[in-house]
């Protein structure tokens, strides 16, 4: 970044750490420590992420930067991850793993996957309905992914794009899918099927790792408006700060408000961004390896999480010895409203029906938090959306970064990875401002 051009960075998560890290720009962070939606809280022992999280991501330069420049110690470890649908436990990913399940289950789903391995394959999809269908046939689709899918992300399927799918649902091939019908597979499909994890202090040793390195990070800072024509920020405490060029990874919608004079047709593009939200509830038990697993996938509306995981066999640093932890997310919006006083209490009475609490269980610990930015929902008005926000701001020399900044689907690499571009596009412009000078 050039000397001269003074870079200020709003939200200290990955994608505001990568890009302080890439660019020395300042990060300002409206909560007491960085590290956003990868933070993790100690709980009297026990470790809790924000929603299960796992490190998964391939990408050399991003390993490179955490094992080596951040010097995070991972353990690989192979997924043991299983689906309770229909009373019985499958293995994931469901489509080649239906062996376990009533008969006509079974066939519903080969039938289906054989129909469509006969038809030809449309390149483009009109909605994530129809790609369902089209890809899995209808017994899968109707038996577990437009349950699992509409229970996650609170709308109806057909509201959907396919456009942020890619290597994220795993498609196999017929032969995966008979064998998965005909005896209990083996083999792991999927792109998470090996995942690293810290071996200490749960996912917030990410951002740990960022903050050896002398960033410049101001906490408690939140952003309350800034003015684009003097190019001043200012926060709730009162104080101001200037800058040329605005790296934004704070949630988009956010930003558009803290703007003044913002046309009509920006503040409608922001407001028309859509996202589910994940309320977690974290349970400690008096009660040494509850499970070997490491999570379980819910569909149906029954059981009120979609996911419940294991922080204890994530590493032993997530639970106190000879006790086992749990970690239930419960995804809601205003389509799939949830009654936050009684959630609690129905998560513990479904895991005691889904037998993975027995009543006699005692429970050291229980609480509870909220991510209310949750999953970044691709609906047919997202992309363009996203693009003309995108336009406005970098004209008002804000540069946005990050999964909410972008409202896309980002995994932590992505977003470590979205940091670095976004450095970089600053790098430039501060460059042609240099030129220009
Ligand atoms: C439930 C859940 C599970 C996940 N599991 C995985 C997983 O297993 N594997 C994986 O790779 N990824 C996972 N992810 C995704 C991963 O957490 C994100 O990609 C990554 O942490 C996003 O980083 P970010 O910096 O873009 O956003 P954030 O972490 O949200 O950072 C934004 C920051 O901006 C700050 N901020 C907001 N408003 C203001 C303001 N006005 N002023 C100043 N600061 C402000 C916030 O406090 C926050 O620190 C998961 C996400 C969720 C929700």
């Amino acid at each position: 970044m050039n000397d001269k051009t003074k870079l200020v960075i709003l939200g200290g998560g990955l994608a505001g750490l990568s890009a302080a890290y890439h660019s020395g720009g300042s990060i300002y962070e409206k909560e007491p420590a960085a590290g956003g939606l990868c933070r993790s809280e100690r709980i009297d022992g026990y470790t809790f992420d924000r929603g299960s999280h796992i490190f998964h991501g391939r990408d050399p330069y991003v390993l490179n930067l955490l094992e080596n420049a951040l010097g995070i110690t991972f353990k690989m470890q192979s997924r043991s991850c299983w689906i309770y649908s229909h009373g019985v436990y499958t293995k994931y990913p469901f489509q080649v793993n239906t062996y376990g399940l009533a008969e006509n289950v079974v066939q519903d789903c080969l039938r289906g996957f054989r129909e469509v391995c006969h038809k030809p394959r449309k390149k483009e999809f009109d909605n994530y309905r129809d790609w369902i269908y089209a890809t899995f046939g209808k017994g899968i689709a109707e038996h577990f992914y437009i349950p699992h899918s509409e229970k996650f992300w609170t709308i109806p399927v057909e509201e959907m794009t396919t456009d942020w799918l890619d290597v994220r649902v795993p498609i196999p091939k017929l032969e995966d899918v008979v064998r998965g019908a005909e005896s209990y597979q083996t083999r792991e499909f999927g792109p998470n099927a090996q995942f690293r994890y810290p071996r200490e202090e749960g996912m917030g040793r990410l951002p740990r790792g960022f903050l050896t390195k002398d960033l410049q990070i101001r906490p408690e800072k939140e952003a309350v408006s800034i003015d684009t024509h003097n190019k001043t920020i200012e926060f709730s405490d009162g104080e101001k700060t200037d800058y040329e060029i605005l790296v934004s990874t704070i949630p988009v919608p956010e930003l558009i408000r803290l703007l003044k004079d913002v046309p009509p047709e920006i503040k409608k593009s922001a407001e028309g961004l859509r996202c589910n939200s994940i309320f977690c509830v974290y349970i400690g038990i008096e009660k040494e390896n509850l499970t070997d697993n490491h999570w379980v996938y819910f569909p149906e509306d029954e059981f009120p999480f979609f996911r419940i995981s294991f922080p204890m066999n994530l590493s032993p640093y997530c639970a106190p010895k000879n006790r086992s932890s749990i970690l239930a997310e419960v995804p809601y919006s205003k389509y799939r409203p949830i009654d936050r006083s009684k959630i609690i209490d129905s998560v513990i009475e479904a895991l005691i029906r889904a037998e993975i609490l027995q009543k006699t269980d005692k429970i050291d610990k229980v609480g509870s938090y909220d991510i209310v930015y949750g999953y970044p929902i691709y609906d047919h008005s997202r992309k363009d959306n996203v693009f003309r926000l995108e336009r406005y701001l970098k004209e008002k020399s804000i540069l946005i970064a990050g999964r909410y900044g972008r409202w896309e689907y980002q995994w932590m690499h992505d977003a470590i990875l979205d940091g670095k571009r976004v450095a970089e596009e600053a790098d430039k412009l501060s460059s042609e401002w240099a030129y220009g000078r």
